[in-house]
């Protein structure tokens, strides 16, 4: 094939071929509502890797799996010292998940290698598409498990001993499935990660723009609230004289989600989880649990946030008497991609004529690990009314054609094409 660089930039994945994939991969564990469930290191896991290492195979790739059962699928470059530009995400699901979290990273990556072979491009670096075990955490936890251990977030120890509720083990199940491999975790050079994905929420869609450019994801502070009054009966207690927790909860509750308001557009704040004791109609609530999520795309940002809260628990305490304890039970910090990767992904979805809009990531995604390691970045799709983790998640053909497309541009420009020897 002649070498011609006005060819290499009218190359464009094969969009039918991805769909049917995707379709076809979706059959494994799917459900009657048009879903996938595919849990982390059950059989119906272990049939889904084997059928996309099958497809990696048939397309001349070679297969490596780490010890956390990670999986690495190699096309060759001209210099194999080169560290691979590598893609990925995951291919388990929620118990109600969709068609695409996840597999469609994935198998838009196997879709870029099969691109390349149909037109005889030859890189410089070599291509790997990963997937990383347990992203979704449903079945284990901790979540984003294998690409964690990747990063060094959390011990491979850590994780082989996580239990799922029948008492298995990763370790066990990795075991059982055959996918415990020797490669040692993180131990694989990455030059450059790419994932793409779903956008899981509804801003794409509401702007009605085709590729969403990922600055980075949020910083998350979680939190235990608890505020301790007493009960009383709620008939013979005059207003004046109670010391009712959810009232003075309620206030707080509405703070969470007024600062994540004042510090718009990246802000989220949100409570999820309630327990109110005793939780008896005529009863004034004597003590009240909850949870509180902030989130915000700087660590600064979200700290503010979470300061704001603190300060008015600290004066709700001493305006009204009542305890209030504030416990923060996890923190993820922010983690903004890498600058050339961001650059990357916009570049090509310009130079294939999509529109675009800079977005952050408000979910958890495997980049966000190996973007401790690699200069990393991701393509955000729409999908359709934001919805996902839900059997009824859909996308559009033309924007799953459209971001493996910007992914195929953007791992070219990092993994360098010279003309034939
Ligand atoms: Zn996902």
């Amino acid at each position: 094939m002649n070498f011609n660089p006005e060819h290499l930039s009218s190359l464009r994945i094969d969009a039918n071929r991805l769909w049917q994939s995707l379709m076809t991969l979706a059959q494994i564990g799917g459900t009657e509502k048009g879903g996938v469930c595919r849990l982390a290191l059950t059989e119906l896991d272990r049939q889904g890797r084997d059928l996309v290492t099958s497809w990696a195979r048939e397309a001349g790739m070679t297969v490596t799996v780490d010890q956390i059962g990670n999986v690495f699928m190699r096309r060759a470059g001209r210099q194999p010292d080169l560290p691979p530009i590598m893609t990925g995400s995951h291919i388990d699901t929620q118990p109600t998940g969709g068609k695409f979290d996840g597999n469609y990273g994935v198998l838009a990556g196997l879709e870029v290698v099969r691109c390349l072979n149909d037109h005889g491009i030859e890189t410089e670096a070599p291509i790997e598409v990963a997937f990383w075990t347990n992203e979704e955490g449903s079945r284990f936890v901790p979540v984003m498990m294998g690409s964690g251990v990747f990063a060094g977030a959390f011990s491979l120890e850590h994780a082989y001993q996580a239990q799922d509720q029948e008492g298995k083990t990763v370790l066990e199940e990795l075991q059982r499935i055959g996918y415990v491999g020797t490669e040692v975790p993180g131990q694989h050079p990455i030059g450059a990660y790419f994932e793409t994905h779903i956008e899981q929420g509804p801003v794409l869609e509401d702007a009605d723009v085709t590729i969403g450019v990922v600055s980075g994801s949020l910083g998350i502070r979680w939190f235990d609230c608890i505020v301790t009054g007493m009960e009383a009966h709620a008939g013979p207690t005059p207003m004046a004289l109670r010391q009712d927790a959810l009232q003075v909860a309620t206030h707080l509750m509405q703070a969470v989600v007024s600062t994540a308001h004042k510090y718009a557009p990246h802000a989220r704040g949100t409570v999820g989880m309630v327990h109110v004791h005793p939780n008896s109609r005529n009863v004034i609530p004597g003590r009240v649990k909850f949870s509180i999520d902030l989130r915000n795309n700087t660590d600064a940002g979200v700290e503010a946030m979470a300061d704001e809260i603190k300060a008015l628990a600290q004066s709700l305490q001493g305006s009204t008497g009542l305890r209030i304890e504030l416990t923060l039970v996890s923190s993820f910090p922010a983690q903004p991609f890498h600058p050339a990767c961001v650059e990357a992904v916009s570049a090509a979805a310009a130079h294939l004529g999509y529109s675009q809009m800079p977005v952050v990531s408000g979910a958890g995604h495997d980049a966000i690990y190996t973007a401790r390691l690699a200069p990393s970045g991701m393509i955000f799709i729409p999908c359709k009314d934001g919805i996902s983790h839900n059997e009824i998640e859909d996308a559009k053909p033309e924007h799953i054609e459209a971001g493996c497309n910007v992914l195929l541009h953007a791992m070219l420009g990092q993994a360098k094409v010279s003309p034939p020897r």
